[in-house]
């Protein structure tokens, strides 16, 4: 009760801090009306803004809050190399129709492709506990799982989806040892962001089986470098969307500094973590079918953690694997000394998920620090060094990411998808969380980014412009 009164007095504070923020009365836009505005310039929004372009329709305008262009996808100098603070693998390799591959080839981009069976698993004894058998087992159960939720997926939408947690106990397997539970952890929360009971059977489909990891020190924003070349200085900065009106001929927004930009159109690109915190002020209000549709889509989390040593002391496989007796406590580390890598670099990244994300991006560099070497010690002995540098990837903690990327709720239906996908009158949405197949991944915010801004062409030019008529929640 106390912090839902207090919520209300922000709100309130934040309501007669902005202006004209209710009301059928807006500031009149200073701006010149535009056709499109596009609203963040992370992939989806700069695959929209140069699609437009491509297509014509030159008289837009793309609004970014931060100071960069690329939203998750950014890459930042850490002990003499640039590495990836967000999307770091290409993946799907083995799908000829993948859009990230010729541009791949394009820039002639540096990476490895990962290897997850060059792994080696220890307990908090030190013990090296890798045991090929168990991983066999897991490994022909979870093949039967995606294969299960595939076929769920395309055939048995709901209403009966079930947790991976279920699926699992029908194949015969039980995470009931450290070790099974970092085999699982490994092909779950580390693809899906959840684990095996938040994450949805139906949606999960087949984990992606070729991996680009990229080690370019132009960084993976590479790939897009030359989308918006023509039209760089349609890209504003620094401007950050507090409010969102939209109607059947126009949509207006509001920035943090007062500025008022109008259009014909809007694309939102908002990451779930945005949509579902209530940042932006919409009016009217979203309906309720797509507010639920964006709660359902939640945001999960993802940390990277890159630790810089004065030598390596660590097993000689790409993946050292933490069989912990505290589930999520650092699972896995990533060897990037090796050769392909950044050899000599004695460079280790790990990851962690979830509620364990979450803590570790609050707290100080410092303390993570202790957290990762207590466990890299119990792993190692006392003697190893201490790691010299770290660096903490925190998007839970930036208010225009607040997550890494988005995963269905159990029971979640494809009318949800459709949901989620649906404009509100002239309002369109995309990004990474819109798509329906490649949700979390960057082709998902380049799909979505295409796609619709190929729909807003055909309103602008008078093509198909159906309005959206909200899905029924069960198919
Ligand atoms: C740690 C991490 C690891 C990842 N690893 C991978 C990976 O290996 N491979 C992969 O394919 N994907 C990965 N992803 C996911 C991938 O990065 C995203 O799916 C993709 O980059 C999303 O692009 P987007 O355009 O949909 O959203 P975003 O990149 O979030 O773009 C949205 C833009 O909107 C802006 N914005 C937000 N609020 C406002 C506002 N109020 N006003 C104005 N602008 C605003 C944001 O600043 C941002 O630039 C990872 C993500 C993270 C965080």
């Amino acid at each position: 009760m106390k912090s839902e009164l207090h919520l209300c007095l922000v709100f309130s504070v934040f309501l007669t801090t902005l202006p004209q923020l209710d009301g059928t009365a807006i500031p009149n836009s200073k701006q010149e009306r535009k056709k499109v505005l596009i609203l963040g310039a992370g992939a989806a929004g700069i695959t929209a803004a140069m699609t437009l372009y491509d297509q014509g329709i030159t008289d837009f305008l793309v609004l970014e809050a931060q100071d960069y262009i690329g939203g998750r996808i950014k890459s930042v100098p850490f002990a003499g190399k640039n590495i990836e603070e967000g999307a770091n693998w290409i993946h799907f390799l083995e799908e000829k129709e993948n859009p990230l591959l010729p541009l791949r080839d394009k820039y002639n981009l540096t990476g490895y492709l990962s290897n997850f069976s060059d792994f080696c698993m220890r307990n908090d004894s030190g013990q090296d506990v890798t045991d090929l058998r168990t991983y066999s087992e897991w490994k022909k159960v979870s093949e039967k799982l995606f294969a299960m939720g595939k076929k769920r997926g395309e055939e048995d939408h709901p209403p009966r989806d079930m947790p991976v947690s279920v699926a699992l106990k029908l194949l015969g397997w039980i995470s009931d040892t450290p070790a099974k539970k970092t085999l699982s952890w490994f092909d779950l929360d580390f693809e899906y962001g959840d684990g095996e009971k938040g994450t949805s059977l139906n949606n999960m489909g087949f984990p992606p089986e070729k991996d680009f990891f990229v080690t370019d020190q132009r960084g993976y924003w590479t790939l897009f470098s030359d989308f918006y070349k023509s039209f760089q200085d349609k890209i504003l900065l620094n401007k950050v969307v507090q409010k969102i009106r939209y109607s059947n001929d126009s949509v207006t927004v509001v920035t943090a500094g007062g500025e008022v930009f109008s259009a014909d159109y809007a694309l939102s690109t908002f990451s779930s973590g945005v949509l579902g915190s209530s940042f932006i002020m919409f009016r009217p209000p979203l309906p309720k079918w797509k507010r639920e549709a964006i709660y359902r889509f939640r945001p999960v989390y993802f940390t990277k953690i890159f630790l810089k040593f004065p030598y390596d002391f660590w097993d000689d496989h790409e993946w050292i694997m933490h069989a912990s007796q505290k589930p999520g406590n650092f699972p896995t580390f990533y060897d990037l000394n090796r050769p392909g890598f950044f050899p000599g670099s004695n460079l280790l990244f790990t990851v962690v998920t979830g509620d364990e994300a979450l803590r570790i991006e609050k707290q100080s560099d410092l303390k993570t620090k202790k957290d990762v070497m207590d466990a890299l010690r119990k792993m190692y002995g006392n003697t190893i060094p201490e790691a010299t540098d770290i660096h903490v990837s925190k998007w839970s903690q930036n208010p225009f990411v607040r997550c890494a990327w988005t995963d269905p709720v159990v029971g979640t239906s494809w009318g949800h998808y459709e949901n989620m996908s649906g404009r509100l009158r002239n309002l369109f949405f995309a990004g990474e969380s819109i798509s329906d197949e490649y949700y979390g991944y960057v082709q998902g915010a380049l799909f979505t980014g295409r796609d619709k801004a190929v729909e807003i062409t055909n309103c602008i030019k008078g093509g198909a412009c159906k309005a959206y008529k909200p899905a029924k929640e069960e198919i």
